[in-house]
């Protein structure tokens, strides 16, 4: 009974820190665990079951990005597919070219992909948006010369929504200078919008598990045919030797899954977000001291705003002890600011009081009423107190 209360009454706008796992996902992965436990590299029977419930969901996730299952690589999570396509590509190319080029909004994870390389004595350039706090592809495009031998920009930055113009900067990039490898980390986008990597002209593309309703510790990576990559670890021969290890198969098999039931949905569930979006905007509009930080053309799933005086921890926790769960910023920074939110142009006392709601399919208009609702409460209680 208990645990039937505590459901009902939990208000999760958080999924792009992470998502609940589906129904499809959960019993994919129990099934797996429960039966189907042999492993893929085995020769017997057994295993080459648990091979094929693997190959299933590689080709899930490839029929949702519009490619071929081979070009499909399993990782523990967007943050290793992040660091193989990044230290991976640039590896490639040995002592050739080693300028590469990204922006300053990125995730930590791609972010510290590049600190990495720049300590081992790579060129970074980091492009920054503009003083609007728009990052256009043609900035992009200016940074990237004969001497970079990769360029990686995320599609929807998980900090604001921004959609960045990944199609229009790869696609120049390419006709420019096609040795260059194009990486895109796509996880907020993934399942959110239509995302096809040859689309994007993204040689690399990564896309994590956990944001899109299965479960966390798994992710992949696009791999177009015929792109080099350095694998980071050595030792065994799964994912084409490009990523040793036995697979977490039940986790695989849950990605493929969950994947496979939010196929077809992608814009029905948008236009459900977005509907959600606007909603909250509006809801937000009526309140004192509120600013939007989204940018009104960002994704549907993610809503950025500050609330005048009120720091964002305190609130997160007003929220929290209410059972209404947001993120401070990113989820990813603990609290800790990344900076990506002064990239994009919001002040820092408007950094300090930041908070970041996201959106699924199962929210409902109540739970954007009941989040407004405890906003004016958390501002009559603790900015009128003072
Ligand atoms: N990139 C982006 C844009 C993200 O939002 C996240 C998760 N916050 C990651 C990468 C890292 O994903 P994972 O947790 O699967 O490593």
């Amino acid at each position: 009974m208990r645990e039937w209360i505590l459901t009902k009454m939990t208000i999760y706008l958080d999924s792009a820190a992470t998502s609940r796992p589906g129904e499809a996902c959960l019993n994919a992965m129990c099934g797996m665990m429960r039966e189907t436990y042999g492993n893929p590299s085995s020769l017997h029977r057994f295993g080459l079951e648990a091979q094929l419930c693997m190959e299933q969901a590689r080709k899930q996730i490839a029929a949702a990005l519009g490619c071929e299952a081979a070009s499909v690589m399993f990782t523990s999570g967007a943050t290793e597919s992040n660091h193989l396509a990044i230290s991976g590509a640039a590896y490639a190319y040995g002592r050739r070219k080693r300028r590469v080029v990204t922006t300053t909004v990125e995730h930590a994870s791609v972010k510290g992909a590049f600190d990495m390389l720049e300590a081992e004595g790579y060129e970074v350039i980091r492009v920054a948006p503009d003083a609007d706090g728009i990052l256009r592809a043609e900035s992009i495009v200016s940074a990237v010369n004969e001497e970079t031998c990769l360029v990686s920009m995320m599609l929807v930055n998980n900090e604001t929504g921004a959609v960045l113009p990944v199609q229009q900067a790869f696609a120049q990039i390419k006709r420019e200078y096609p040795q260059t490898i194009t990486h895109c980390d796509a996880v907020q986008g993934f399942m959110k919008l239509p995302v096809n990597p040859a689309k994007l002209s993204a040689d690399l593309l990564t896309v994590s598990g956990h944001k899109v309703h299965a479960c966390k510790g798994v992710g992949a990576l696009y791999h177009k045919k015929g792109v080099r990559l350095i694998p980071l670890m050595k030792g065994g021969e799964q994912e084409g030797a490009m990523r040793p290890g036995t697979e977490s198969v039940p986790l695989i098999a849950g990605f493929g899954a969950a994947v496979g039931e939010l196929r077809g949905t992608i814009a029905v569930r948008a236009e459900y977000a977005s509907g959600l979006r606007s909603e909250c905007i509006r809801q937000l509009s009526e309140l004192e001291g509120v600013t939007v930080n989204s940018p009104a053309d960002g994704s549907p799933y993610i809503l950025s705003f500050s609330v005048k005086g009120l720091r964002s921890e305190t609130m997160l926790h007003f929220l929290s002890d209410r059972e209404i769960y947001v993120s401070s910023g990113s989820a990813c920074s603990k609290g800790k600011q990344s900076g990506v939110l002064q990239q994009f142009g919001i002040r820092q006392d408007l950094a300090d009081s930041t908070l970041r709601v996201s959106f699924c399919a199962e929210n409902t208009p109540e739970d954007i009423t009941a989040l407004c609702t405890a906003l004016k409460a958390a501002q009559e209680q603790l900015v009128h107190k003072r």
